[in-house]
């Protein structure tokens, strides 16, 4: 099937169900993005910032692009002027410099915090533990430039669904309490970002508001490596 078909295969299944569907357009090309675009597709997500910059120039303006991998402080500057939403905030040093670019760029910036939810050594995030302690902090009070609308969580990459869904099922209790215990005024406090291709549909039954989808919308990827913008 082709980039366009499974869009729109896709958003009848997905935004049926009111969930959001961010099409993960990292390592492909920009005529990828176009076809996507050109099949109704609004939201993208990339975890290169220079890959990102450069997509966005060329791309029309109506897209709301999402960082979704590790963002390191020193790039946020790239990202500020244009980013609809940060879902891989890991700190509160990285929450405290997209504050500090937001300022500069008179915005306030929507971010989700990346909670560690999965089995593995490898995976970027905040503890449960950590979430409560950042929230708690008075550095986090200070912020008015940005704005925490949700947590976002990558599960374990295992064939045990019975484990993937335990893992998701625990980060949508864990967005209950801390809704309730720091945003229950917030109605922008609503958002899950969980679920990839291979894992979407567990995601979905156990309460995600955004999946995140590249290889089954693009297809495989190839790996490739940027250069660092500096
Ligand atoms: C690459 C990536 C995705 C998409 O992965 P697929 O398995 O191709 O759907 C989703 N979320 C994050 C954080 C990613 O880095």
């Amino acid at each position: 099937m082709s980039i366009a078909d499974n869009i729109k295969k896709l958003k009848a299944e997905i935004e049926l169900v009111n969930v959001q569907l961010i099409a993960v357009s990292k390592t492909k090309p920009v005529e990828d993005v176009e076809e996507a675009y050109a099949a109704g597709q609004r939201i993208f997500g990339e975890n290169q910032v220079q890959e990102m910059v450069e997509k966005y120039e060329k791309l029309p303006k109506d897209i709301k692009w999402h960082q979704i991998g590790h963002l390191q402080t020193n790039k946020v500057k790239y990202i500020a002027p244009f980013i609809s939403l940060i879902e891989s905030v890991d700190s509160l040093k990285l929450l405290q410099e997209i504050n500090k670019q937001a300022l500069k760029h008179n915005r306030i910036i929507d971010c989700l915090l990346q909670v560690y939810i999965a089995d593995e050594e490898t995976k970027f995030g905040l503890s449960f533990d950590e979430v409560i302690e950042l929230l708690r902090s008075e550095e986090f009070a200070e912020l008015k430039n940005v704005r925490i609308t949700g947590l976002m969580g990558i599960a374990t990459n295992t064939e045990s669904e019975k484990q993937i869904k335990e893992e998701f099922y625990e980060l949508r209790i864990f967005f209950s309490g801390i809704k309730q215990s720091f945003f229950r005024k917030e109605d922008s406090f609503k958002e899950i970002s969980m679920g990839m291709s291979s894992d979407y549909k567990i995601a979905i039954e156990e309460g995600s508001t955004m999946v995140r989808l590249g290889s089954t919308i693009f297809g495989q990827r190839v790996i490739k490596h940027y250069k660092n913008l500096e």
